[in-house]
């Protein structure tokens, strides 16, 4: 790419000012000039036409002991929202945000069990129509993020393969596009997740991590140079447990720590949100902590990451619970590894739809990531 046209720069120095405004409060348009190294002009014509697109408003005047106190820049955080929808094997969540990630509405409908690809596009289209028909502005939706297990194709927006449910090349965003007045985006849930993490939660400070999706399978994300990696099947180390895996295998990871085998064992529970109080799913809980921390020193062995970071439903395990894990890390691993620091997300219980969220943001609204390319690009 080329960014020597001047409308090229400027899109990007709209972009820039947008980004700053929704990290910085209170600044007025010389703050804004100075911290990105603008020039007045041209940071007054950006912030101009954000104005004139409703995105910026001038708001309050700050108080200052010299001459004219200059006027605040607010973002409009409502103006442009998102849709984000994380489909999970047991539950479907749809959201509705806005630019700074609050969320407007929010529903949570079962998944169906063994569904078709219809079914579940049909679901998404009548709830996002009934959030549509309820809105004020149903225009400030830019657009749909749909986040799911699964191996798939962003470009070309396919389903390559949910071996859950058995789907293979699927093309789910034809599907829904045709029925939505918006951009739909799939993506892989662990990579969204992580992503997530990134842009709410404080994850700058560690320049590679690995993200551990603890739900009803165990994903896990590399995240390090500023690439994600998800290929990590975590769930399937073996363990030298005695249970069948539903890969097949004999004493997989899964087997002992998966959702889906805790789900097996306590028939009574639903959903994940539900085991982790479950009072005599207690025990099952802790072989299921410790099992994963001994899976966590080989990831930390092989990969060396700053940080292991685990989200997912089953992270909101007790806090006890959660305690052993690193304890029990820390007491095993090789004192050789000394890096590797355990934490929990800070997404907690809505960091599926958050994660789809970041996405969104990303994509339909701020495009941090290109800019940060564009950054490398020029170091
Ligand atoms: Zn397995």
């Amino acid at each position: 790419m080329r960014f020597s046209r001047p409308s090229t720069a400027r899109q990007v120095n709209r972009l820039r000012v947008l980004n700053l405004l929704s990290l910085r409060e209170e600044l007025s348009r010389a703050d804004v000039a100075r911290i990105l190294g603008l020039n007045k002009v041209s940071t007054s014509e950006i912030v101009d036409a954000l104005i004139e697109e409703k995105l910026v408003a001038e708001g309050s005047t700050k108080a200052t002991t010299t001459g004219r106190p200059p006027t605040l820049l607010e973002l409009q955080k409502d103006r442009l929202t998102i849709f984000a929808v994380d489909l999970e094997s047991t539950n479907t969540s749809v959201a509705l945000v806005n630019m700074m990630g609050e969320m407007l509405r929010y529903e949570r409908f079962p998944t169906p069990k063994q569904p078709k690809p219809e079914e579940i596009a049909a679901s998404i289209i009548q709830t996002v129509k009934k959030f549509l028909s309820r809105m004020r502005d149903p225009e400030s939706v830019t657009g749909m993020v749909i986040t799911l297990n699964a191996t798939v194709e962003t470009a070309t927006g396919t389903i390559v393969s949910a071996p859950q449910w058995g789907w293979h090349n699927v093309p789910f965003v034809f599907a829904l596009s045709n029925h939505l007045p918006f951009k739909v985006v799939i993506e892989n849930s662990t990579k969204a997740l992580i992503f997530g993490e990134r842009w709410f939660g404080n994850l700058e400070s560690a320049s590679s991590y690995y993200y551990l999706n603890w739900g009803e399978t165990l994903t896990g994300a590399f995240f390090s140079e500023g690439k994600v990696n998800v290929e990590s099947l975590l769930g399937h180390i073996p363990m030298g447990t005695n249970k069948r895996c539903r890969c097949g295998s004999i004493g997989c990871l899964e087997t002992v720590s998966g959702g889906w085998a805790l789900l097996e064992e306590f028939g009574e529970t639903t959903s994940l949100r539900q085991l982790v109080s479950l009072r005599k799913a207690k025990d099952s809980l802790q072989t299921a902590a410790n099992y994963l921390a001994k899976g966590l020193t080989y990831v930390a062995t092989i990969l060396r990451p700053e940080k292991i970071l685990i989200g997912g439903p089953l992270a909101a395990l007790p806090e006890k619970l959660f305690n052993s894990i690193t304890e029990q890390f820390e007491r095993e691993v090789s004192p050789l590894i000394t890096n590797t620091e355990i934490v929990k997300s800070a997404l907690g219980e809505q960091s599926g739809v958050l994660g789809a969220a970041s996405i969104g943001l990303d994509e339909f609204i701020f495009r941090r990531s290109l800019l940060e390319q564009i950054k490398t690009a020029f170091r």
